[in-house]
């Protein structure tokens, strides 16, 4: 049962429009190559909480632009600021819709309340989120594998510097229309083993969508660069031998056991991040007859298993690039290849069976998407 597709609730915010819209031609033109995460619609939405006056005030839609903050802002010293992101796909017909936006909104509350921030209800979320897409439809993508990523954040703004949680928050959610990730077709990764950090520790904030972590994670990726891997690979923080997740995705590991195919991701122990996708792909495994289990994986187990053949395929998943082949893995005692630094059968099943839901091209058998317009 999915409890993903409830309708929105209608949410009262003060609608400002721009002024000056762009033209047609001027947004065809910026959403030409866009990339990831550099070019930005003409619209957010911005509401403010405040413990003194009750909690939530009324929240406007209102166009796209730098925001002032207090130099004492305790977001800026102590750190409360956490975040959401997922995607907004045009269907074959013209409408749009999100892909499991209630989930996010749910993970949302989890990591502010890991975070000590206020909840916020998920009617809202979802409510504002819908009103700055149709707003902005027209920065909506239309074809397969391009989509509108939606990154709704909050973060403290009282000016203060006791150290405390603050009494203050801004809630934003802004949108940029996202390309293809792999323009040039899905490309495997090598990764690295990341020995001398780790990114989550238990009774840490590692479930928590929370913006230390990644400002945490920034040096190990650059040493990865500096061997010249695109990702890093975590391992457990206790141990150093479980591996957890690649750098801001899960990991799945593809076993073929006596004729079956066994998906293998790490459980979430609590310093993992739930990964929205990796709940659909273990969703879609039992769809596809696969065995899923969630279980914990050392990197010893990970080069045997590759190595005599019973695992077949690996590779990470999450909203922005979908699926990632990991094509080979590199540590401080060497490299190993998977699949033959190829992408595989069962990453590519995947991928095209998540992209045909989200674009409308399949059935929605759980209830995921959500309609926006
Ligand atoms: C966001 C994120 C993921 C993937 O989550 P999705 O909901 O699938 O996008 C995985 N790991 C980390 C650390 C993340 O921040």
């Amino acid at each position: 049962m999915s409890t993903d597709s409830a309708p929105a609730t209608k949410v009262d915010l003060e609608i400002l429009p721009t002024q000056h819209p762009l033209g047609d031609a001027e947004r065809a033109q910026r959403m030409q190559s866009p990339g990831f995460g550099r070019v930005f619609t003409e619209h957010m939405v911005a509401i403010s909480y405040s413990a003194d006056r009750g909690g939530w005030l009324r929240g406007q839609l209102k166009p796209y632009a730098p925001i002032t903050l207090d130099p004492a802002a305790m977001v800026l010293h102590y750190g409360q600021a956490i975040f959401e992101g997922f995607k907004a796909y045009r269907q074959p017909d013209g409408r749009i819709k999100t892909f499991r936006p209630e989930a996010n909104a749910h993970r949302f509350n989890s990591s502010a309340r890991r975070l000590a921030m206020p909840e916020m209800p998920v009617g809202l979320f979802v409510g504002c989120v819908d009103a700055l897409i149709r707003q902005d439809r027209g920065w909506v993508p239309a074809a397969v594998g391009e989509s509108l990523y939606i990154r709704p954040l909050m973060f403290a703004t009282e000016a203060a510097l006791g150290v405390r949680s603050s009494r203050d928050y801004d809630f934003l959610v802004i949108a940029s229309p996202a390309g293809a990730y792999f323009p040039q077709g899905v490309k495997p990764v090598t990764v690295w083993i990341s020995e001398d950090f780790v990114r989550a520790a238990p009774g840490g904030t590692g479930a928590a969508k929370f913006a230390g972590n990644y400002a945490a994670s920034l040096l190990a990726q650059m040493n990865a660069a500096a061997e010249g891997c695109a990702q890093v690979v975590w391992l457990d923080a206790v141990h150093r031998r479980y591996v957890e997740e690649m750098g801001g995705m899960n990991i799945f590991f593809v076993y073929q056991e006596g004729g079956r195919t066994v998906m293998v991701t790490p459980e979430l122990t609590g310093t993992l991040l739930p990964g929205i996708t990796r709940d659909s792909i273990i969703q879609l495994a039992r769809d596809f007859g696969y065995a899923a289990e969630e279980r914990k994986v050392t990197f010893d187990e990970w080069r045997s298993a590759v190595r005599d053949g019973r695992m077949t395929e690996a590779f990470a998943c999450g909203t922005a690039a979908v699926i990632t082949p990991i094509g080979a893995v590199k540590s401080r005692e060497g490299t190993f290849a998977i699949h033959n630094n190829e992408t595989g059968p069962v990453a590519a099943r995947f991928r095209e069976a998540l992209l045909n839901i989200q674009h409308g091209l399949a059935p929605d058998t759980h209830g995921w998407m959500h309609d926006v317009l």
